[in-house]
């Protein structure tokens, strides 16, 4: 089989890898990723800012639901102590207003812890709001410059996958599936020249070629898998 059609394919399918491989490397593209990143994260913590402050928010209520419970309860301890004459009985009500009290100072307390947090998140997020709107306008400016590169770049691609495209009609389709399962392993170049400088080893991977393999490869036009890297030996035709 005649190797040209498809090694031309190749270097020009090589050439439209280098172009993606470019615009992949460039800061245009580091840049926009960099700005997606940030954009998520800022995202991430205003998410986490939101969860925290609904709990807070929810755990608050019932709080003060229970310190109004307690103020109550209180309440009804007024006057209690007028008709009492026992001092154990006095005793004993002193206690449980104390207790009473003590715990409404401790749930007083958490909420004040808590809404010291709600100050704290309330900071934060804004804060947080004002990177994301930097966040924003960098990852605006990153996309611009991205569009920009690829629209720079596209006639060049789209001249080369056209005359790329243009020699399947000349390639046996068995092989442009070869190529193609190859290129998606990223095993290029796929078809590789295997010659007397060879001396039976696979010039891409370097491992031998094992017997079987090197008896299909004798005259011009031939061709074999590696064992190995799976690639595509042939002899070439002068
Ligand atoms: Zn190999």
């Amino acid at each position: 089989m005649n190797f040209k059609k498809i090694l031309e394919y190749q270097r020009i399918d090589q050439e439209i890898l280098a172009l993606e491989n470019e615009v992949y490397k460039s800061k245009e593209r580091t840049n926009l990723a960099t700005a997606k990143t940030n954009i998520a994260k800022s995202t991430e913590i205003i998410n986490k800012l939101k969860d925290e402050a609904t709990t807070l928010l929810a755990s608050y209520n019932s709080v003060q639901e229970k310190i109004d419970e307690l103020k109550a309860e209180l309440d009804e301890y007024e006057g209690v102590l007028d008709g009492v004459q026992d001092i154990a009985e006095t005793d004993y009500h002193i206690k449980k207003v104390s207790a009473i009290v003590d715990r409404i100072s401790a749930l007083e307390k958490e909420v004040a812890l808590g809404s010291k947090r709600i100050d704290e998140i309330n900071d934060k997020y804004k804060k947080t709001w004002d990177q994301g709107v930097k966040d924003t306008v960098f990852f605006k400016t990153a996309k611009a410059d991205y569009d920009k590169l690829v629209e720079d770049y596209r006639p060049q691609v789209v001249e080369k996958v056209n005359a790329r495209d243009a020699l399947k009609g000349d390639i046996p389709e068995k092989i442009l599936e070869l190529y193609a399962s190859l290129r998606a392993a990223k095993k290029m170049p796929a078809f590789v020249p295997y010659d007397q400088k060879s001396s039976g080893c696979c010039p891409r991977c370097g491992m031998e070629v094992a017997n079987d393999t090197l008896a299909k490869l004798k005259n011009p036009g031939d061709y074999a898998e590696c064992p190995n890297c799976r690639r595509i030996l042939f002899i070439p035709e002068n």
